[in-house]
């Protein structure tokens, strides 16, 4: 399968003091809603949501 623009890389911000802490890839097939995760936010101290920035 040919690396193309269907893998896009997303940038991951805490919704909480909206630091932006983890850069990773999604497939634009597969996640097509903005992508939410809980991860680890070194300002807070803690696991936070984070969501996807444009
Ligand atoms: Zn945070």
């Amino acid at each position: 399968m040919p690396r193309n623009d269907k893998r896009v890389k997303i940038t991951l911000e805490c919704t909480e003091c909206k630091e932006r802490n983890y850069i990773t890839m999604k497939s634009k097939i597969n996640d097509r809603e903005r992508l939410e995760m809980k991860k680890y936010c070194a300002r807070d101290r803690r696991h936070t949501l984070h969501k996807e920035t444009r």
